[in-house]
């Protein structure tokens, strides 16, 4: 026989901190599953995320789910359909709930928690939402939102004195007032803006995911990660160019050159160029004359190397600069 034991949506935002320490501090025995969503180099060590070292802090255990094919598939064609955005929020938490019962089930818990209140946020936390959410999961009476816990009806582990719902809280709407203040009391300064981090939800990103879904039968968490990465062109439908903007990019696309069908390396002080699609004589002259619009080509340093998929490289000399017209008539 073990103690209670629950499951955490963690997020890193305050409310699912806030969540950790309710629960934490009635000494259930509390993991956290903490989803990385596809916006993070494929190698990033999740030890190094500022939310893991937060959970750290207030004595929360992790779990990491890396959002893969599965999850991509979902944010494609979300059932509950997408927010103002390319974001699915509703199919989004219902995903997580999905992963956090699978870890449920794994480690015997009883629950499973999240720092979700009740009318937060207009889409996905109103409380019919909520209730539909714990409906289709199959896990009614399973689902604990503490923070909101005393005006939901309680749930199984609450009725069973597993937990105290006396030392749960009643909050609701978009007011901030009462975290705070509990934030102030526990100690807790810094904290990340999950909704905020959610590139699903900006605009400029949405309109390169949905440029990749259109053009891209398999897409990967790679895939869309490479979407933060520097300025992106939809040169023609089989053909995508992105180029770096730093040399921190420029890095960055090059521990990435293994999957480019081609990849452009100039040896002036310029841009790197990640190529997917079929490439033609007149395309690549097209590329050739953007990069060298973000470049800085001399006569003494004017000329790139351009590397196939097959490892086959070739020099070719930098061109005249493109106009920004044409340019941005092919901007993502
Ligand atoms: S904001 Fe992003 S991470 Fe949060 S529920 Fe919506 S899609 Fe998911």
């Amino acid at each position: 026989m073990h103690g209670v034991r629950g499951v955490l949506l963690y997020s890193g935002g305050l409310d699912s901190i806030l969540a950790a320490k309710l629960l934490l501090d009635q000494g259930i025995d509390l993991t956290g599953l903490y989803c990385i969503l596809p916006f993070y180099p494929p190698d990033l060590d999740p030890d190094d995320l500022e939310s893991s070292k937060l959970a750290k802090q207030i004595g929360l255990k992790l779990e990491y789910y890396r959002c893969d094919n599965e999850y991509i598939e979902m944010v494609k064609n979300p059932p509950h359909g997408h927010g103002k955005h390319i974001n699915p929020c509703i199919d989004c938490k219902l995903f997580f709930i999905k992963k956090a019962s699978e870890l449920m089930e794994k480690l015997d818990a009883d629950f499973i928690a999240s720092g979700e209140v009740v009318g937060q946020r207009p889409m996905s936390q109103l409380k019919h939402t909520l209730n539909h959410m714990e409906k289709v999961s199959g896990l009614k009476g399973r689902l604990l939102r503490p923070l909101s816990a005393k005006i939901l009806e309680p749930t199984i582990p609450e009725i069973e004195g597993k937990i105290d719902r006396n030392r749960l809280l009643d909050i609701s709407g978009r007011g901030r007032k009462r975290q705070m203040e509990l934030a102030r009391q526990y100690g807790i300064i810094n904290y990340s803006h999950p909704a905020g981090g959610c590139l699903f939800t900006d605009r400029f990103f949405s309109v390169r995911l949905r440029d990749l879904f259109a053009h891209q039968e398999e897409v990967t968490a790679t895939d869309i990660y490479l979407l933060t990465i520097g300025r992106h062109f939809r040169i023609n439908v089989s053909l995508k160019l992105i180029i770096s903007r730093d040399e921190r990019e420029s890095i960055e696309l090059e521990k990435l050159s293994g999957i480019a069908d081609y990849f452009i390396r100039p040896e002036f002080k310029g841009p790197s160029a990640f190529i997917r699609g079929i490439l033609n004589e007149g395309d690549l002259d097209l590329i050739n004359s953007i990069i060298s619009r973000y470049g800085k080509v001399t006569d003494a340093e004017n000329r790139l190397t351009v590397v196939s998929k097959d490892k086959r490289s070739r020099e070719i000399t930098a061109v005249p600069a493109a106009v920004d017209t044409i340019i941005d008539s092919m901007r993502l």
